[in-house]
């Protein structure tokens, strides 16, 4: 591995006594945008699983979002950055958004495992509707090799449907099943509540709502900016949600 994880000033440094062993959750998701959702199961992971640190990674080119509309990655890091800002083991990271083409996971969790010493074990946050999804990813058995899987509750899908999927893969996956407080939020909902000039009072952090708002997203593009502000690989959102 060519880059040094000292080289990337948005990952975090661990693993420098060899005889502890420290535990990265990462946390990946769309984040279009980012809600309080996704930050309670982190922040639950955190606490039940021991967690050293939470790296949230926004997406670059979603793997399984190509058909949809997603936000830029440059706006999706911004109110995952602003997200994360007052949370001490809660860190930001670009790695997803700054590379190039569709972002797997197996793909970033070995460039994680190429950059940590040993001592370093990942923990890999979803919710329980990706948890049962997990087992059909590309290079799935690279992810059950190099990541422990933590699988958050969530309302509306069930946990049952995920064990069930993980038990029926060919695959070891060693899974942790974590009750978070629930919220019954998603980010397809915290859109719709924009484009239906909703507030998002108490479902993402102000400073996203403020973002949100600033930079017109989910509504009509802001055409004062120029396409340069908009990675070449993201699609644009047009002004109608469509989940
Ligand atoms: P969308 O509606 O656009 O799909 P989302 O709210 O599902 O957005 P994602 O970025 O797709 O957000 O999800 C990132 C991760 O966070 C996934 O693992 C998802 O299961 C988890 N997650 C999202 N919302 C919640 C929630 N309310 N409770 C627990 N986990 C959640
Ligand atoms: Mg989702």
């Amino acid at each position: 591995m060519t880059q040094r994880m000292e080289e990337r000033i948005d990952l975090p440094l661990l693993g420098k006594d060899p005889s502890h062993t420290y535990r990265m959750g990462i946390m990946g998701g769309t984040f279009d945008p980012i809600h309080n959702g996704h930050l309670v199961a982190a922040e639950q992971a955190f606490d039940d699983l021991e967690l050293d640190v939470v790296v949230f990674m926004p997406a670059g080119r979603p793997a399984f979002k190509q058909d949809k509309r997603v936000s830029s990655g440059e706006d999706r890091y911004a109110m995952t950055l602003l997200a994360t800002s007052d949370n001490p083991h809660f860190i930001a990271s670009r790695f997803e958004v700054d590379r190039a083409g569709i972002t797997y996971t197996a793909d970033t969790l070995e460039y994680l495992s190429g950059i940590y010493p040993k001592n370093v074990e990942f923990y890999f946050i979803t919710g329980a509707d990706a948890i049962a999804e997990i087992v059909t990813w590309r290079h799935a058995e690279t992810i059950a090799r190099l990541a422990h899987v933590v699988g958050a509750t969530r309302p509306g899908y069930d946990l049952e449907h995920a064990r069930s999927a993980i038990a029926a893969s060919n695959h070891h996956f060693d899974v942790t099943y974590l009750e978070v407080p629930a919220l019954a939020i998603s980010s397809s909902y915290l859109r719709e509540r924009v484009v239906a000039g909703q507030s998002l009072r108490y479902l993402t952090p102000d400073q996203v709502t403020g973002y949100i708002h600033k930079h017109h997203l989910y509504g009509v593009l802001p055409r004062r900016y120029g396409a340069s502000k908009i990675a070449e690989t993201d699609v644009e959102w047009e002004g109608e949600v469509d989940g």
